[in-house]
């Protein structure tokens, strides 16, 4: 095959891997700088300009688009899906992972483990919307956030109100969330590939820290996860439609909930600390499941 990797950056961990995967298996890589594509949308036949020629044909795209990037990012992947390419992981799915709220209702609506999560605009109903989640002490969350940034503790009511009511005054886009203090700072990262759970870690928050982010100091080892939280992660990929997806689980008194679902999961992380080949198993499911181009690509 003849793989697009679509990466800002050819020196992260988890661009190198994927191309020392594919070249392992046979396949041929190219790295492309997603902002520098560009495209005639009115064209009768979608095509993607890079750097002043036509881009070949590929059999495949791996979509490794940074959150500060999301809407460039989705769009030249949506011109690959126009043009009939298979995608690892779609330009919708990764629209909707990039937004907290709206993954959280998408999961909710199948069914799926959530931290209780309220969400309001209008800052008379603070009151009302701390009650929603049961009180003090809460998680406020910018929808946006990544990487751990932008999710604050509020010990008590009177900090979770000023907290919230600071939020909204910069008109930041928040939801507000049950605490799942019994998770004592620790999350699940599940690393979906297709329907199955291929690799899985547990990340620990730094002392004092409630955040395990491993951008905030939190540390990482493998462990095994139940089924249940097993069947969790695959079925909250599926329900946000993406075939590659780190799911993020906290282990509750009510089972585990669903933190995030992360589109393009970092591959450093969950190697190192299980020891597996994640990045051979990502291109072994392409391979599985991108239909070859009809031409032989010519070869750049
Ligand atoms: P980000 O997308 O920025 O990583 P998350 O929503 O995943 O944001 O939150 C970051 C971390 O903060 C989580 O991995 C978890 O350790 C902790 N955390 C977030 N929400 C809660 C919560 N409701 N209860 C307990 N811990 C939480
Ligand atoms: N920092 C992560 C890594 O290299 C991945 C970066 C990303 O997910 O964009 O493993």
């Amino acid at each position: 095959m003849h793989i697009a990797l679509l990466s800002r950056n050819r020196n992260l961990y988890s661009t190198k891997r994927l191309i020392e995967a594919a070249e392992q298996r046979g396949h041929t890589v190219r790295v492309i700088d997603t902002l520098r594509c560009y495209m005639n949308i009115a064209s009768h036949h979608p095509t993607i300009h890079y750097r002043g020629e036509q881009l070949e044909p590929f059999d495949a795209v791996i979509p490794r688009i940074g959150a500060s990037v999301t809407f460039y990012g989705t769009a030249v992947l949506r011109q690959f899906e126009m043009m009939g390419t298979y995608v690892l992981n779609d330009s919708v799915g990764i629209t909707r992972s990039r937004d907290k709220l709206r993954s959280l209702q998408l999961l909710s609506r199948k069914g799926l483990g959530l931290p209780i999560t309220g969400f309001a605009h209008s800052p008379d109903d603070i009151p009302d919307l701390i009650k929603m989640v049961k009180g003090a002490p809460l998680v406020i969350k910018l929808l946006e956030g990544t990487q751990g940034i932008g999710v604050v503790l509020a010990e008590t009511q009177q900090a979770a109100e000023s907290v919230i009511q600071a939020f909204m005054g910069l008109n930041a886009n928040i939801m507000v969330q049950e605490y799942i203090k019994e998770a004592r700072g620790a999350d699940l990262r599940c690393f979906v590939v297709g329907d199955k759970v291929v690799a899985a870690m547990k990340r620990q928050a730094a002392e004092g820290e409630f955040r395990s982010n491993l951008h905030r100091g939190g540390s990482a080892s493998s462990i095994r996860i139940t089924p249940e939280e097993r069947s969790t992660a695959i079925r909250a990929a599926k329900a946000m439609g993406l075939q590659v997806a780190g799911v993020d689980l906290l282990r509750s008194n009510h089972g585990p909930v669903i933190m995030e679902v992360n589109s393009s999961p970092g591959l450093q992380g969950i190697e190192t600390s299980t020891g597996k080949d994640v990045a051979g198993m990502i291109i072994d499911h392409i391979a599985r499941n991108a239909a070859p181009v009809k031409k032989a690509p010519p070869r750049p």
